[in-house]
This record gives structure tokens, sequence and C-alpha cells, in this order.
């Protein structure tokens, strides 16, 4: 009998888990942008920067334009260098401006129509270019956002040309009276192109949790309080304009890293991680290597989808282990724990933890076509019929570093030796190297 139950036959195609979002939003998404927003408001607050920042924020867009999207071209990044062409279009338009001003204590004749006019645009593209997802074919899409860039760029610098104080005119002009407020400092039309731009975003976030999609949101909150600071604060267009595109810059590397490092299913760092991490631990450690009971059975029941869930159940439940031990995806459906500085004895009640923690959570299958209504009633059914309750559990074997063991390979190896034990004996167990497995292992009656 098998250790994970279904206790009704179903088709894989038709059911699906139901789980908790698991781990989506983490905050190690904002590691790159948050920081690097804090530091640009708090720089460009600042009245004097001395000689070396000066020159470094002079240079710093120009530089992270041409590395950053050297780096996006390479790697098919439309999106990215199409926000970073929009921001330093931008911060170039008004540099101009203000360099002017700077020089000659006052403002070119048509310093207002420009400024006006990036308030119009850089919301609009910006928020465009960031929900615009990449298509499959590359360069039609980067095609199509040079026309876009061209046609929208185009048509207001023609218009501002042919008729530049009518353009102004209705770029500064009160639209909607009854919705102004004294503290904006931009043209009214500005702040419904920045809240549309906001909530897509948001909304992107949200549904899509990932590094490059907080960057896109927190970047468009650092240009919202750029703008207005243009001409107020010595630095904001600079110093914030660098920072929001090192923002973008830093979320493509942090993903690019993520994807090399990270297991994309289950969130854990996966082998590649793991590789390095063995490489540098030190006298004593204790690996342990977990593997899901049963598992190609299950997929063959409950389908690849729900596999996939529970995998991501599992994940979730090994992260939380306890003990200082770091889980990874070692593949497939074995997961390896890492204790660096720690003996068997240490780390085997946060093991056994672990181990019941997967085979106590309460997995329920639901029927894709039936869905019940409301929560309520998806209660109520499952209550009544009881049918679709699944259990998972997991089997782990464990083993420390031994004085004549060289390198960490073996003591995984010892690791997986004892993970073949406690599947011999029966499954849903801790069982640590060269245990006797008949006296010192537990076995679950109840899931045979
Ligand atoms: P045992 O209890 O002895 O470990 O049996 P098992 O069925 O779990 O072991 P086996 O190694 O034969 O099966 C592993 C299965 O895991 C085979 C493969 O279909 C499935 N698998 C591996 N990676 C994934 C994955 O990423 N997603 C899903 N859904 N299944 C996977
Ligand atoms: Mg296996
Ligand atoms: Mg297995």
């Amino acid at each position: 009998m098998p250790s994970i139950q279904a206790k009704c036959r179903i088709f894989p195609a038709d059911f699906e888990l139901t789980l908790p979002r698991l781990a989506a939003y983490r905050p190690d998404h904002l590691l790159a942008a948050l920081p690097l927003l804090l530091a640009g408001l708090a720089v460009a607050r600042m009245e004097s920067l001395s000689e070396f920042f000066q020159s470094l924020f002079n240079v710093l867009p120009t530089l992270l334009l041409l590395l950053g999207g050297a780096f996006c071209v390479v790697y098919g990044r439309q999106r990215e260098l199409s926000l970073l062409v929009v921001v330093y279009l931008t911060y170039f338009l008004l540099d101009t401006q203000t360099d002017h001003y700077r020089a000659h204590g006052h403002v070119r004749a048509d310093a207002a129509l420009v400024f006006h006019l990036c308030s119009l645009l850089l919301p609009l593209l910006y928020g465009l270019y960031g929900a615009w997802r990449e298509r499959s074919h590359l360069l039609q899409d980067m095609v199509a956002r040079a026309a876009v860039l061209l046609a929208v760029g185009g048509t207001f610098l023609a218009l501002a040309r042919r008729f530049p104080e009518g353009l102004q005119g209705w770029l500064a002009e009160v639209h909607w009276p009854l919705w102004h407020g004294q503290w904006m400092n931009l043209i009214q039309l500005a702040y419904p192109l920045f809240l549309i731009a906001g909530v897509l975003l948001l909304v992107q976030y949200l549904r899509q949790p990932r590094p490059l999609h907080a960057a896109q949101f927190l970047g468009l909150l650092g240009l919202l309080w750029m703008l207005p600071n243009t001409f107020i604060l010595p630095h904001a267009l600079q110093v914030m304009s660098s920072l929001v595109m090192l923002m973008l810059v830093a979320a493509v590397v942090h993903e690019a890293y993520q994807m090399a490092y990270r297991d994309e299913l289950t969130g854990l760092p996966g082998r590649r991680a793991l590789n390095d991490r063995l490489e540098r631990l030190g006298r004593n450690y204790v690996i342990a290597m977990a593997d899901v009971d049963h598992f190609k059975k299950f997929n063959d029941t409950h389908g690849h989808d729900v596999g996939d869930q529970v995998l991501k159940l599992v994940a979730s439940r090994l992260r939380r282990v306890g003990g200082g031990g770091k889980a990874y995806r070692y593949g497939g459906e074995e997961f390896t724990l890492v204790f660096p500085g720690k003996s068997i004895d240490e780390c085997r009640a946060h093991l056994e933890a672990v181990r019941d923690a997967v085979e106590h959570y309460p997995l329920q299958l639901r029927d894709k076509q039936q869905r019940p209504r409301s929560d309520k009633e998806g209660r109520q059914r499952r209550r009544a019929s009881g049918a679709a309750s699944v259990s998972v559990t997991i089997s782990i074997g464990v083993a420390e570093r031994e004085a004549h063991q060289r390198g960490a390979d073996e003591v995984l190896r010892s690791a997986d030796k004892a993970l073949y034990a406690a599947k011999r004996a029966g499954r849903n167990c801790v069982v640590a190297q060269g245990e006797n497995r008949r006296g010192a292992v537990r076995v679950k009656a109840a899931v045979e």
C-alpha cells in the first residue's frame, strides 16, 4: 500500500490542489530596489554633494544606459531596455534645461513646454513599456516598442514645433477643476497617468511577484517624486534618474542570478547553490537527503500539475526547518538539507518535525469543473463527501561528517544510503547513517 493515499479515484486533468499561495511574495524581491530608492531619496535631498559624487552622477545615467542596455540587448530583455531608454530620454531633456538654468540663472524659453511634455510622456511610456510583456519574437518586439516611441515622441515633437503655445496651454490647463488639488506641482494630466501606470505595475507585481516587477513599481514612485523636484533640488534629477535606472539594471541582474541559483518551481536554492555551499563547509556538519514517498504513483494518479504543487508544499515545509539548517532542491522530488557545525543528535528533532509537518499538512483536491461558488460551499462539500483529501509523506536519510571523510560528496553519499534504508524501513521516517533500521526507525503503521 502506498503512503500517499487518495481516498477516491480521480482523473488527473480534472483536479487541482487547494494550497495557499506558497511564499509567492518574498522580501528579497525588494532587496535591490527598495534600498536604492531610499538611498536616492536621501542623497537627492542633499543641498551639496562632494565633487566625486557630482562627477559620478554626471556620468552614471549614460553609463547605465550603455552597460545596462548592452546587457539587456544580449539577453533579450527588451522591456527593461525600453524602460531604461524612457528614463534616460527624460533625464537628457531635463538635464539640458537644468544646466542652462544653472549657467544663466534663468530657464530657457522652452523650459515649461519641455517639462510639461516630460511630465505627460514619462508616466505614459513607462507604464506602457513596464506592463508590455516581451513577445516571443524579440526583433518584432523591439521594432514595435521603437515604433511606439517614435510615433508618440514624433507626434508631440511636431505639435511642439508647430503650435508651441497652443500645446503648452493645453498641457498646463486644469482640465478637471473639481479634481484639482493645491498640492499638485505637475500638470494635472500627469496625475491620472501616474495613477494608471502605478495601478498597472502594482497589479502586475501582485499577480506575478518577481524582483523586476517590484523594481518597476518602486521606480515609478521615484520618478513621481523626482519630477516636481527637478528645478527645486539641485541633484534630484541626476540622482533619482540614476538610481531608478540602477534599480532596473539591478533587478535584471538579480533575476539572472536567481535563474542560475534558484529552483524555479519551489523557490528553494537549486543544485548549483548546493554545490557552492558544499565546498564551503567547515569540519563538522550534517547533510540530510529528503525524498517524497511514492511520488511517481502520486503523479500518475493526480497528474503532473498536482505533483508540482506537492513539491512546492514539501519545499515550503523544508524551508522552515530549524536548527540552522538550509534546504536545497537536489533535483526531481529530492531535497537536501545542510546543517553547518552540527551533529546528527542536534538535528534529529528538527528533521522529525519537518517530516511530521509534511505528513500532517491537510491537502485537499478540488474538482476544477465543479468548483464551489463560495468558500463556505466548498467546505460543506468537502465535509459531506470527505472525498478528495490526500496525504503526502517524505523519507529522510541523514549523515554527519566523520573524521575519515574528505569531502562533502562522501557525506552526501552516506545520507543517500541512509535514505534508501529509510525507504526500505517503510518510508515516512528519518534514518541516520549506519543505523539499525529495524530498531531505531519509527515506521508509521497508519499510512501503510
Ligand atoms: P519512492 O518512494 O521510492 O521514492 O518512490 P518514488 O515514486 O517517489 O520514486 P521515483 O524516483 O521512482 O519517482 C520519482 C518521480 O518524481 C518520477 C517523476 O515523474 C517525478 N518527478 C520528478 N521531478 C518532478 C517534477 O518536477 N514535477 C513532478 N510533478 N514530478 C516530478
Ligand atoms: Mg527519488
Ligand atoms: Mg520518491
